[in-house]
């Protein structure tokens, strides 16, 4: 078996990751993992984890579905990789056909790539050369990745994007109704930032300068937040009004995740480009750009693509979890496991003060962690993330100010396995948090 060494070659403690790894990385858990079936994740120190994280969501099929894990195999037989803008393979074709029969009308020219952060780089420069004008408006707390584009476009906390200015020019950050933190109802929220919206268009970043506005469905990263419907539906009424587009960064919230395919359908807008990855293959690398032919052809021929974007491997993966998607009706599993999910949170969060606000989407699901004044308490949040660890369930924390539990089930996940894991939490919150008097 494979001994985790520390830096100076002496075994780490069992299940400890390596001392030569990083210290730029924020290792959540000690845990390494030797193998994992669906919602499970097995240590090398043979301890079984309730998986409620799923690589924030990629896992959407569960560990290693013996579907996906069949295609793959069968796959690395064929051919690996061809870069497919040299020499096209099946699996892409197959993809993007039955990526054709779940994205919105309209959205019907699609390219791919390996990651969330070059499929929004490559969503920025789409809206860019379609519009010919450089601003880019995104929301406050919005992720959308790590490459230095992607940052900018990144408020969902300091540490994605502190110290390594300058960063991309040209981007603007409006605010995003986030009815909680505010202590407003949800119109209220959405009223205010959509007129701060029109203010920023009147006064930053005037029409004749804006490309395009950048939203999750669901801030991700930032929060667990859903995106009101009548604030996507307002964005969209601007984008047509303007000449602004709109793209939705469905890269954590997409397939299936929220109970709906796509998280922007709790609104009847549609988006102008729709990117997608994590959950698209189950765990294999590859991510989505969508939109009309229209736009698509705006764009110079080779300005979009890359060594390993549109791989056969995660391909022929994405086509059996699309399939496993559809045939063992996740959407729909997803939406009545995400009900079960939230109505125990929510009982448990009337048992603790420090949990402000139980709210969720499908299964993206969360706690926010407040102190006795109603601000942020991201050390509860930690000692939550804690409890749950000693009692076998593995959760992370989100949120701008670290003071969020997000729990993530993969898609698969069972009535059984949904009631096994609130009980956990329930136990940790107790012991974390301490029980009302
Ligand atoms: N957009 C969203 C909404 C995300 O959640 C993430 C990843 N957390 C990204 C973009 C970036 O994706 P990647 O890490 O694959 O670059």
């Amino acid at each position: 078996a494979f001994v985790p060494r520390t830096a100076d070659g002496t075994d780490a403690s069992p299940g400890a990751p390596s001392a030569r790894l990083s210290p730029a990385l924020k290792q959540a858990t000690p845990i390494v993992v030797d193998h994992a079936s669906g919602t499970w994740i097995t240590g090398t120190d043979g301890r079984r984890y309730l998986d409620f994280t799923t690589g924030i969501g990629v896992t959407s099929t569960g560990h290693c579905h013996p579907r996906v894990v069949a295609a793959a195999r069968e796959q690395v037989g064929k051919i690996i990789h061809a870069q497919y803008t040299t020499v096209m393979h099946t699996p892409l074709l197959e993809l993007t056909e039955k990526l054709g029969t779940v994205l919105p009308t309209g959205l019907d020219s699609v390219f791919y790539a390996n990651s969330g952060s070059e499929a929004v780089e490559a969503s920025i420069r789409l809206a860019r050369m379609a519009t010919g004008r450089p601003n880019i408006i995104a929301f406050h707390g919005g992720f959308h990745g790590r490459t230095v584009a992607a940052a900018t476009l990144t408020t969902a906390g300091t540490k994605f994007r502190s110290g390594f200015a300058p960063m991309m020019g040209g981007v603007h950050i409006a605010p995003f109704p986030y009815a909680f933190r505010y202590g407003w109802d949800l119109d209220t929220a959405v009223t205010f930032a959509l007129r701060e919206l029109d203010y920023l268009l009147q006064t930053v970043s005037a029409v004749a300068d804006t490309a395009a506005f950048i939203i999750e469905p669901v801030l991700g990263d930032g929060g667990y937040l859903p995106t009101p419907p009548a604030f996507l539906d307002g964005l969209r009424e601007r984008a047509d009004r303007h000449g602004i587009v709109l793209i939705v960064d469905e890269v954590q919230a997409g397939v299936g995740r929220t109970g709906k395919f796509w998280g922007h359908q709790f609104s009847d807008s549609t988006p102008d480009v729709l990117i997608t990855a994590k959950g698209l293959a189950s765990g294999f690398p590859i991510s989505a750009i969508a939109a009309s032919t229209a736009l698509m052809s705006t764009a110079l021929p080779g300005s979009q693509g890359g060594t390993y974007g549109g791989n056969a491997v995660a391909a022929a993966a994405a086509v059996a979890t699309l399939d496993v998607v559809e045939d063992e009706g996740l959407v729909e599993n997803a939406r009545l496991r995400g009900e079960q999910l939230l109505g125990g949170l929510r009982a448990i969060a009337a048992r603790h003060d420090q949990i402000g606000d139980a709210r969720g989407l499908g299964l993206m699901a969360a706690f926010e962690f407040v102190d006795d004044a109603g601000d942020a308490d991201p050390g509860a949040a930690l000692a939550l993330q804690k409890a749950a660890l000693d009692r076998d369930l593995l959760l992370l924390t989100c949120g701008a100010l670290g003071n969020v539990v997000r729990i993530i089930p993969p898609l698969v996940v069972t009535r059984d396995e949904v009631e096994l894991g609130l009980e956990r939490i329930a136990d940790a919150c107790d012991a974390a948090l301490g029980v009302r008097s």
